[in-house]
């Protein structure tokens, strides 16, 4: 019978996820870390060949050694952070699962160079990384089916590789949001440059989204608004106890 078909996969599926668990020790987690990083880079190779990469030597000179310093401050150090920047004059950004980081060229034009700005940006989107919110998000929306292709490396791991692309430009929803916000803050402080930068680039969004409503794909536009996020990173820093350029409590 054809009906019962779906409940048999389900069964070897489930059978073979249980075997994975097992085999790889990852009780809690269904792609291991070699798995993730290799998917972050198969997803941001594809990812790359529709937006292209922007191969300017000034601009990769300056986010490569921005992220660098970044790189060194991320807690904990557990990934190969890899930054690199995107051609395309939206202003946005994007993490991928293990640490494959972009910049969109529009960001970059949007901060003026400005490396406080610029390190925040990286950090926010490094603790998305850190932080695994962006491997939590492939499990709990791709489902089982997928994860076992690309355990496996089946054809349709190209497939995947393209949907975990645009899944990374979404937002990861409030309370992740806020976490990157916040270790964003702590490791662009940590790594030498002005966390309070991080009211300036939340005011810009703002200003950028009252103004031009079709950049839709404005990084973090949609929830939680930039006015609760300005709220949380000042309480934040009059928690840390900082001052500096760009707010003093
Ligand atoms: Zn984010």
């Amino acid at each position: 019978m054809n009906s019962c078909k779906p409940y048999q996969r389900r069964w070897t599926l489930l059978a073979a996820l249980a075997a994975l668990a097992l085999v790889c020790g990852c009780q809690n987690r269904l792609i291991s870390k070699n798995q993730e990083i290799q998917l972050g880079q198969d997803a941001g190779d594809d990812f790359e060949s529709k937006y292209g990469r922007d191969r300017d030597p000034n601009r990769n000179a300056l986010v490569k050694s921005i992220g660098a310093n970044i790189e060194r401050a991320v807690e904990p150090p557990d990934y190969p952070y890899d930054f690199r920047i995107v051609a395309s004059n939206q202003p946005n950004a994007a993490a991928f699962p293990g640490g494959r980081i972009y910049i969109f060229r529009g960001m970059l034009n949007k901060l003026g160079g400005n490396r406080d700005k610029i390190a925040w940006i990286l950090g926010h989107e490094a603790a998305h990384v850190a932080r695994q919110h962006a491997v939590r998000r492939i499990e709990r929306q791709l489902g089982y089916e997928a994860i076992i292709a690309l355990i496996f490396r089946k054809k349709s791991a190209a497939r995947i590789a393209g949907t975990v692309g645009s899944l990374m430009l979404l937002d990861y929803g409030r309370d992740n949001e806020f976490e990157a916000d916040r270790m964003g803050m702590l490791y662009t402080h940590n790594a030498g440059y002005d966390a309070t930068a991080v009211v300036a680039v939340l005011k810009l969004f703002q200003k950028i989204q009252g103004g031009e409503p079709n950049d839709f794909e404005i990084m973090f536009a949609t929830h939680p608004g930039n006015d609760d996020r300005i709220n949380h990173a000042k309480g934040y820093i009059e928690k840390m106890g900082w001052s500096g350029a760009y707010y003093t409590p």
